[in-house]
Order: structure tokens, then C-alpha cells, then sequence
């Protein structure tokens, strides 16, 4: 029935002169999750307004789900797409597509039409009221409610006609790109995923970094990570994942600083890797899945030790979301099912039994010091050894 979509977008029509590079990125950002969906999709602005259209045999419900995941789409509206060959044949063509649409009669509607070409014959009243009466006329069982319809029908003039009834809700949010690039330490837990996919709905690119410990953290652990990032990015788009070999760096804190402090100083030398790749690749932020109070490395005292270890800005959009909460947006955004999967990730295997709830930086720092013959050489060593996945 349906052979183009109506995108409506939110935000990014404030933004005055800058309004065509967003909707420039929303395009791009429509023709990338278009291209797994099988189908020939056209996509094209026009006047405050971009259109999907299909040649040919396509899947509908598959189309939806992928707009769904374009952020900035406030709306995907299923078109009915007509030639202008005069208002009875138009009518006559709404007509049709109500009756396909809405088999059970038993609905309240109005016509809502809105004149882009202004040289059409009737001006936005007359076609509600026409088109209303036409409507009426063919389905009298159904009625005009102006104030409080079950269906809006809603018209568009332009060099073709355009009728739709029905919104889809969108991802929400600000085309991708629009708002610069950002690194996120991504690990195979719950939260970093979505902490990655909540600061790319505001329009950040990312890329992302995840440390191992080979042998101590397995290929299959590896494994995972890749698979979230590609799931991450069905929303986020392509990115690149930076795997950093972090195994010298964590024998080396094990060797010689206390066992208690062993997480807060691997995480504060994964900050510092982090932000000198981030800088590398024009990031301009971190982000992380850190949620207050979560575990011993998530206390204010803790975070403050690891914030300090770099002075990047540091986005941790799930800083007060209860793990619940954190959850039921991993299953939404289907990255759960992977992050359950039992593969250790590097924290889990140098934990201590009773590590720090309340660091001290002073103190800290000063564990710190007993790497200071080694570390330099050992960042330099994971830095230059990292390897990169397109994904
Ligand atoms: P997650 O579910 O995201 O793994 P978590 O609850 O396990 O989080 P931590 O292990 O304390 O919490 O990690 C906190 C944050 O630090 C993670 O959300 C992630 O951003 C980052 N992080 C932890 N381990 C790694 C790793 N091996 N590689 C990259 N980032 C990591
Ligand atoms: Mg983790």
C-alpha cells in the first residue's frame, strides 16, 4: 500500500542556518541503515521535509524498524504518494486508501491539508472540507470530529500529492555527526553499550576502545566486544574499535601496588590510554557506563580518583540510572542477550577480595609512584601496539 515514507524530525529544525548540515546528516544517517534492508530506497529533501521512497518490492516492517534507529527522526509516516490529475481523482484515491487502511469503520476523523504548491486550485479549507465531504459521502458510518478525531488525515501539496494517517515514533534525538565525535570505553558489561548509545543519540560519532589481558582475558571475551560494537553501531554508524593490549600494565599494578588499590589505578591508566587515543582521533570526550554507587569503583571517592587521571571532559550518561532501568534499554536496544553471555572482561579477573570503597588521591598517587621506572615505556608499548577494527 505504502510506496514512500514522510520523515519528520524534531530539534534540528531550530537551528536557523545550519538546518540544511543537519538534514544533510540525516539523510546520510538514513541511507546507511537503508543499505541492510533489502530494497531500492530513494531518499531525498524537499522543502523542510525528507522522503523515502521505494522502487519495487520491499519490507515494510523491516523498513520501519531501521528508521526507527535513526536519531533526530521524531516521526516516519507511511505515504500515500498521488500525481496531481485533478481533485475528484484525488479524492477518489483517498477514498481507496482509507478503505484499505482502516477496514473497521468505526472511527472519528479530520482532514488536515497543508499547501506547499501554492498555485493548486483550492486553498488548505477548501480541501478539508471537500475532501471531508467526499470522504463522508463514500463511508457514512463514519464521522468529522474537528477537536478530538481518532484519525487525522493529513494532506500535503506539492509537485505530487501526499496523504497519510498514521506516525510512527522515532528514535528521537539530533542527527549523528551534528555534535562532534566522542571515545567510549567500551567493555563487555551491561552499561557501556548503553552509555555509547545514549551519547550518540544527542548526534556524537564514537569510536571506541576496549582493554584485554591476553591470556588472561580469552579471544571469545574479545569476541563479545566486537559484537557489541556492531550492535552499537547499528544506531551510531560505522565506528572504529582501538583493542588494547593491557596485560604488562596490569601484571605490572599487581606486581606492585596494593591489591586493595588494584582497580582504581588500572582505571585510571585506561583513562589516560583512552584520552590519548581519543585525542588522536579527534574525539572530544570520553564516555563511560559508570553509575553511582554500582560497585567499589563506582563510589563519589572512586570516581573522583578516576576522573582526575585525565582531564578530558568525561560524559557517564548513566550516572544515576539504577541498573534496572540500565537493563530494560539494553533489551530495547538488543544489546543485552550479548552482554549476559559469561566471557570475563579484564576487571574481573585482577579484583581484589576487599578492594577500596573511599580512595584517597593523595594515597593514590603515591601507589602510583612504585610503577614510575615502568609505566612510561608500558603505556607506550600498549599505545603503539594497538590494534584497529573497522566495524
Ligand atoms: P560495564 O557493564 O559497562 O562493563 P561495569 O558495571 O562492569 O560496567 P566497571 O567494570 O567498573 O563497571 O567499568 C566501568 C566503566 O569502565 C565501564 O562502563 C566502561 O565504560 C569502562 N570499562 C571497564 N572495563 C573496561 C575494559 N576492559 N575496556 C574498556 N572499558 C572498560
Ligand atoms: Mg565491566
Amino acid at each position: 500500500m505504502y510506496k514512500a515514507f514522510l520523515i519528520k524530525y524534531g530539534e534540528i529544525g531550530v537551528k536557523g542556518k545550519n538546518r540544511y548540515l543537519f538534514e544533510d546528516a540525516l539523510v546520510h544517517q538514513i541511507r546507511f541503515v537503508l543499505e541492510d534492508v533489502e530494497g531500492e530506497f530513494n531518499v531525498r529533501k524537499e522543502q523542510g521535509r525528507i522522503f523515502v521512497e521505494v522502487q519495487g518490492e520491499y519490507d515494510f516492517d523491516e523498513t520501519v524498524e531501521a528508521l526507527k534507529r535513526v536519531f533526530g527522526i521524531v516521526g516516519i509516516c507511511p505515504v500515500v504518494q498521488m500525481e496531481d490529475n485533478g481533485f475528484d481523482d484525488f479524492a477518489a484515491q483517498t477514498v481507496a486508501y482509507l478503505d484499505k487502511a482502516y477496514p473497521d469503520k468505526n472511527f472519528t476523523f479530520k482532514v488536515k491539508a497543508r499547501r506547499a504548491r501554492k498555485n493548486y486550485p483550492l486553498d488548505s479549507m477548501e480541501i478539508n472540507k471537500e475532501l471531508g465531504s467526499k470522504i463522508v459521502e463514500a463511508f457514512p458510518e463514519i464521522k468529522v470530529d474537528v477537536h478530538n478525531p481518532d484519525v487525522e488525515i493529513q494532506v500535503e501539496i506539492r509537485e505530487k500529492i501526499y496523504v497519510y494517517s498514521e506516525t510512527i515514533k522515532g528514535a528521537g534525538g539530533m542527527p549523528l555527526g551534528t555534535n562532534g565525535k566522542a571515545m567510549l570505553l567500551l567493555s563487555g558489561g551491561i552499561d557501556s553499550p548503553v552509555a555509547g548509545y545514549m551519547i550518540a543519540k544527542r548526534g556524537v560519532k564514537i569510536d571506541a576502545v576496549y582493554f584485554h589481558a591476553p591470556p588472561y582475558t580469552s579471544e571469545r571475551a574479545k569476541q563479545k566486544v566486537v559484537d557489541l560494537a556492531k550492535l552499537v553501531s547499528r544506531y551510531s554508524g560505522s565506528m572504529r574499535l582501538f583493542v588494547v593490549n593491557f596485560t604488562d600494565i596490569q601484571l605490572a599494578i599487581y606486581d606492585k601496588c596494593p591489591h586493595d588499590e588494584l582497580t582504581i589505578i588500572m582505571r585510571r591508566y585506561m583513562m589516560k590510554i583512552a584520552e590519548h587515543l581519543a585525542k588522536e582521533n579527534n574525539c572530544l570526550g570520553l564516555i563511560t557506563g559508570e553509575s553511582i554507587g554500582q560497585v567499589a569503583s563506582q563510589t563519589l571517592q572512586s570516581l573522583a580518583a578516576t576522573n582526575e587521571a585525565c582531564t578530558m571532559p568525561v560524559y557517564r550518561p548513566l550516572i544515576s540510572f539504577d541498573k534496572q532501568e540500565i537493563v530494560d534499554i539494553a533489551e530495547r536496544i538488543n544489546t543485552y542477550e550479548t552482554s549476559i553471555q559469561p566471557f570475563e572482561d579484564c576487571c574481573t579477573i585482577f579484583v581484589a577480595k576487599h578492594p577500596v570503597t573511599k580512595p584517597n588521591l593523595n594515597i593514590i598517587k603515591r601507589s602510583e609512584e612504585h610503577l614510575s621506572d615502568v609505566i612510561g615505556d608500558l603505556m607506550k608499548q600498549a599505545i603503539d601496539s594497538v590494534e584497529v577494527i573497522e566495524i
